[in-house]
């Protein structure tokens, strides 16, 4: 092995901290003090990042039963009609042969939220147990998972915004349910989850696993 630095050297085994607010570089001997630049706490590692995350993803996956087992809206028109789940109203919206919004429904309601409930068991789970696959990869999916996490509450604002404006008395009225509420719940709960999960602690073990690997050969020779 040549004299040179391992490839995988951590920026707090150099000696340096990000902010991860704004991403200003800072010295490791600033951990715990406040950014020079936007005033967030700096940490070399979110504290209780793995627990807080574990717990608020487990909640998440909870919730997501009674978010799809309860009605999230009830749409009556002339007296007529009555609650919908989700899976309710994407059937209804297929018989209706409303193909593409049931689809768009479908995948914003539940295959979204529940890859991404997926991919977060896997990142933490990689952590946790120090699973070395494709790390690459895995650091990939969590900037996805953060990225789709702005979009999820698309349901909650549709639903929000036809309670406001369809209140036409005894001709059309929609009133949002319990189920509603859950997956408002599951959403924010899952976007907790990504928030609290310090993704440097993907890189962690291996880097770990490296240097002991690089000890080792040195004993040995
Ligand atoms: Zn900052």
């Amino acid at each position: 092995m040549s004299d040179k630095q391992p490839l995988f050297q951590s920026a707090r085994q150099q000696g340096y901290l990000l902010c991860v607010d704004c991403e200003k570089l800072h010295l490791l001997t600033q951990e715990g003090q406040h950014c020079d630049r936007c005033g967030a706490r700096l940490h070399s590692r979110i504290p209780n990042s793995m627990t807080l995350s574990w717990a608020s993803l487990i909640a998440a996956i909870l919730l997501f039963l009674p978010a799809n087992l309860l009605p999230v809206m009830t749409f009556k028109s002339f007296g007529q009609g009555e609650p919908n789940t989700i899976l309710g109203g994407i059937i209804h919206l297929l018989e209706q042969d409303m193909l593409l919004i049931g689809l768009i429904v479908l995948i914003a309601s539940i295959v979204v939220p529940a890859l991404k409930m997926i991919a977060m068991i896997i990142l933490l789970c990689t952590v946790q147990f120090r699973l070395h696959t494709n790390l690459r990869q895995k650091a990939l999916m969590f900037r996805i998972v953060e990225w789709i996490g702005r979009w999820s509450m698309l349901d909650i604002f549709v639903i929000g915004i036809l309670v406001a404006l369809v209140q036409l008395g005894n001709i059309a009225h929609i009133e949002g349910n319990d189920g509603a509420t859950a997956f408002a719940v599951v959403v924010l709960l899952t976007m907790f989850s990504a928030i609290v999960f310090d993704t440097r602690m993907i890189w962690d073990s291996s880097v770990a696993d490296l240097a002991t690997a690089k000890r080792e050969q040195k004993d040995n020779s």
